[in-house]
């Protein structure tokens, strides 16, 4: 089946780029989700991602797919990161970007700043954990911060934006006690929170209480609640990022109805697809892996789709920094659902107009219910 580049795609994770020129130490960090950069003597696009980026990206920058590492650093500086940005933001062609501004939000491009390059429009994921550490600088006393979080996270609602994002699998993990914390606990939680602040201790939620708190506070909004799950940076403990330890606060947050977005998944994909077959309100995506899987992304995909209901999966990219990610997501996706459900129809089990359904319902028109954002 022929690549549909038609297939209107809702990016439903996704962040900014880097801001500034990037050096070629930059751009190599930029394809890992490791912090550390790679051994003496080794390089990042020795990966799976790397290659993708050589054979999918380099004809963007006028090179031949799979110039060499070095040539494709090379250019991509001559061409400076304005210019690169508009390439790759705009041949994504997505038809909305919805952007999780919680994450080193200083050093990459507002939403406003992504609309202006792609000329795509952006909505705002606000992320529950940054929203807690603003309020607690806030001047806020013990007794007033579960109020603050929830007018907070209220008002964040009303201000636009379109739903929200935990990194609790960050923070402790996903094994979650499910029960909404009472308010004294969380005062006792917040206030302990505090005076570690006044010791010195940087503002970062930790406290498990605080963390629940927070993301009860998104439940009782009923805007969609993004997890992220699976593979990420070595913060997350990987052990602790499996979507099946939130089967309890699924159960819990069931009769709320509140959309659980499932996010990348990988390695533990199989398990999202369970809980979204089995939980009416939970949704997953594999975005993030299918960039870092590179060749053996329409497998990954494949695998998503054993269980997972199609209306309950989800297109995103997960980019963040490098705009090659946005496009390669985008490209990504397209090419792999045409090859999978293709694959399908070649062999008699699903008829072409139900592949095309399928592959219009997890790239856009899942993301437009789920979100309210309307026909794009
Ligand atoms: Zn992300």
């Amino acid at each position: 089946m022929a690549v549909d580049l038609d297939v209107a795609l809702v990016d439903h994770h996704v962040h900014g780029i880097l801001s500034g020129e990037l050096d070629e130490a930059a751009i190599e960090s930029g394809l890992m989700e490791s912090t550390a950069p790679p051994p003496p003597g080794t390089s990042a696009f020795d990966t799976q991602l790397g290659f993708a980026v050589r054979r999918w990206c380099a004809p963007l920058l006028n090179l031949e797919p799979l110039a060499p590492a070095d040539d494709y650093v090379r250019r991509r500086l001559e061409l400076g990161s304005a210019e690169v940005a508009r390439r790759f933001l705009a041949a994504a062609s997505v038809s909305a970007w919805l952007v999780d501004t919680g994450y080193q939000s200083d050093a990459v491009t507002t939403p406003d700043e992504l609309v202006a390059l792609s000329g795509t429009p952006a909505r705002e994921i606000v992320r529950l954990e940054s929203l807690a550490e603003r309020v607690i600088r806030s001047g806020v006393g013990a007794d007033g911060y579960g109020d603050a979080v929830s007018s907070s996270v209220h008002g964040a609602g009303t201000a636009g934006a379109v739903g929200f994002k935990t990194v609790a699998a960050y923070r402790g993990g996903l094994a979650l006690d499910p029960g909404r914390p009472a308010p004294a606990q969380v005062a006792a939680a917040a206030g302990r929170w505090l005076r570690e602040i006044q010791s010195g201790a940087p503002a970062r939620l930790e406290d498990q209480i605080l963390i629940r708190y927070g993301i009860w506070a998104a439940i009782d909004t009923g805007l969609p609640l993004q997890f992220h799950t699976g593979f990420g940076d070595t913060d997350s403990r990987l052990a602790r990022s499996d979507p099946a330890l939130l089967h309890d606060l699924l159960l819990a947050s069931q009769p709320a109805g509140t959309p659980v977005m499932l996010l990348h998944c990988y390695p533990y994909h199989r398990q999202a697809a369970a809980l979204a077959n089995l939980f009416p309100h939970v949704y997953m995506d594999v975005g993030e892996a299918l960039n870092h899987v590179g060749a053996r992304s329409a497998t990954v995909l494949a695998e998503a789709l054993e269980l997972t209901p199609f209306h309950k999966m989800l297109y995103s990219s997960d980019a963040f920094g490098l705009p090659e990610l946005h496009y390669l997501g985008a490209i990504g996706f397209r090419r792999d659902i045409a090859a999978v459900t293709g694959a399908f129809v070649t062999d008699g089990l699903w008829s072409a107009a139900d592949a095309s359904r399928v592959a219009d319902m997890i790239g856009s028109v899942n993301a437009q219910r789920v979100y309210k954002l309307g026909p794009s």
